[in-house]
């Protein structure tokens, strides 16, 4: 563990990720397979591979006692370091005596480690824990027990790690990070990186992998600017998110922590395991009676049990609504267009509580309204929209997914002033800060830049050129006269602006121009929305 630590303290000591990865790409070199295994999954800041659902179970009173026992410190002592540090390993750095030699190799302390996993009687894990620590100098029991506490605080992300695998190994970094993405074992990619057996990795079943993620999109607009061609338009589920796998002797289901949630859904997994083909599906776990989806707060209920009563499954019975798969039959899809994933699905007949979330392709402009209020009569809380050419990227919030939520309530407020926009907004005054009345004055709450057609925004710029109070260059104070009514997602309290609240992902629901300043939303409003918090 020497040259883990030395290389640890190195990455540490230099913001230059090129030095990192050169520091790390040469310690990489040097150690042999079982070394490279566990040193390259302790250097992501955890004692066992993403996939592996174990855990250490050692906390700061454990830790503590094993230090205490170790240096002889009193509980004050150890207290005050830490209060001083607030890092447990910089704490046992100080604490430990610098006479022991460096003797154990990552390996060894993965073993160690591994036998931690199953004592669940306390002294004994002291015990063992405390011996483990004897046997590391001041410095390697620094980072691990940094590495136990999961946080290495050294400055170094997993796909610095993944570049230097490629640096050292010699092997493409995007063959690296596919092979990590789907192994979830960043110690087995370097391993087989250095035998150059990249190539051959594909998806596993039941190692789940990281979910693909959508950005937020605040208006028809946004989405129709976003996405050059096709793309598909769902409803967006109010559940939870989940990923089925279905192998040919059991089936399980993993949570967006990847964590197995199989035990909470028992019907899902049961359903699942009638299915004839090996698969990795993404979908979502809903309330479901009679065809219809249920609220989320029937399907809390079912969240966070062991195993819910066969009543509570009586009462509250689930379904997946499933919308990707990334594994069939032997093959991985994601690098597949997400039109071939929905082929395939769409060929496939799902037994009961297995259910295609519907789809539909849109390839040309057309208003997304009337599927939205069509989603919001299927009671679901908005659309998602994905591009049809696009693979599954797991891990990624990207523009290839955008989910579009209904707002929350809509507020008429006073455009305060007026910004020229960007890229081909550039020439009108498009963005608007807008404001809600208070006792006679206006203050202003949020600004929004989306929402209104190019003609609309043609002839507000000629109309705020024209009322203009002062004009600062890009931004201008025009006259508060123009009512627009504005949806967003959210609402919080923030500095930001006068009124104490700032809005999220405000946009134009349109121009009122049947109403006049006197009647736009009050301060008052605002709070009182903010208190239902819908
Ligand atoms: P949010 O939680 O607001 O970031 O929205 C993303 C979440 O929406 C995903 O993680 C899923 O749990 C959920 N979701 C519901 N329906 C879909 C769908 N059709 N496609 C993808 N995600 C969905």
């Amino acid at each position: 563990m020497r040259w883990f630590a030395e290389t640890a303290e190195t990455i540490a000591a230099t913001t230059s990720k090129l030095k990192k990865i050169a520091a790390l790409s040469g310690y990489f070199n040097r150690i042999a397979d079982d070394d490279l295994r566990a040193a390259a999954t302790f250097l992501t800041g955890r004692p066992f591979p993403l996939h592996d659902v174990r855990t250490l179970n050692v906390g700061w009173s454990a830790l503590g006692s094993a230090l205490k026992e170790i240096s002889g410190a009193s509980d004050e002592a150890i207290h005050k370091v830490y209060l001083d540090r607030a890092d447990l390993g910089e704490v046992a750095e100080r604490l430990l005596s610098s006479g022991t030699v460096s003797a154990l190799s990552p390996a060894q302390v993965l073993t160690r480690l591994e036998g931690l996993v199953g004592i669940s009687n306390v002294a004994k894990k002291v015990r063992q824990l405390t011996e483990l620590l004897r046997a590391l100098t001041p410095m390697e029991a620094k980072y691990v027990i940094k590495m136990i506490t999961s946080d290495l605080r050294i400055g170094l992300k997993e796909a610095t790690v993944e570049e230097a695998i490629a640096v050292a190994f010699n092997q493409p970094a995007d063959a690296v990070r596919r092979a990590n993405m789907a192994l979830g074992d960043i110690g087995e990619t370097a391993v087989l990186a250095r035998h150059g057996h990249l190539a051959h990795v594909s998806l596993r079943l039941f190692r789940p992998l990281k979910f693909m993620l959508a950005a937020p999109a605040g208006s028809e607009q946004e989405i129709f600017d976003n996405f050059t061609g096709p793309f598909f338009v769902e409803d967006k589920y109010d559940g939870i998110r989940g990923q089925l796998h279905i192998g040919p002797e059991r089936s399980a289901l993993f949570s967006r922590t990847l964590d197995e949630v199989s035990h909470q859904f028992p019907e899902i997994v049961e359903s699942a395991r009638s299915m004839e083909s090996a698969m990795i599906l993404d979908g979502e776990v809903v309330a479901w009676n009679d065809g219809q989806v249920l609220p989320f707060s029937l399907l809390q209920k079912r969240l966070g049990r062991n195993r819910p009563s066969d009543s509570l499954m009586m009462d509250i019975p689930v379904a997946f609504m499933i919308f990707d798969v990334l594994f069939a039959n032997g093959r991985t899809l994601i690098d597949c267009p997400l039109d071939e994933r929905k082929r395939l699905l769409d060929g496939m007949a799902w037994p009961a509580g297995l259910y295609l979330a519907p789809f539909r392709l849109v390839d040309k402009r057309i208003p997304l309204e009337p599927f939205f209020a069509e989603a919001e009569g299927r009671r679901n809380e908005g659309l998602m929209v994905k591009a049809a050419d696009s693979p599954y990227a797991p891990g990624k919030r990207g523009m290839n997914w955008m989910k579009w939520k209904k707002a929350l309530a809509t507020l008429d407020v006073v455009v305060t002033g007026v910004e020229f926009g960007h890229g081909r907004r550039r020439g009108v005054l498009s963005d608007y800060t807008f404001a809600v009345q208070h006792e006679g004055t206006l203050l202003n709450i949020g600004k929004a830049y989306s929402g209104l057609t190019d003609k609309e925004i043609l002839e507000m710029t000629a109309y705020f050129k024209e009322h203009t109070i002062r004009d600062f260059g890009r931004f201008r104070l025009v006259e508060p006269n123009v009512v627009i009514e504005v949806a967003f997602n959210g609402l919080q309290k923030s500095n930001r602006h006068e009124s104490g609240y700032a809005l999220r992902f405000p946009r134009i629901v349109r121009i009122r121009t049947d109403k006049r300043v006197s009647d736009i939303d009050s301060l008052d409003n605002v709070q009182k929305i903010d208190e239902r918090k819908q």
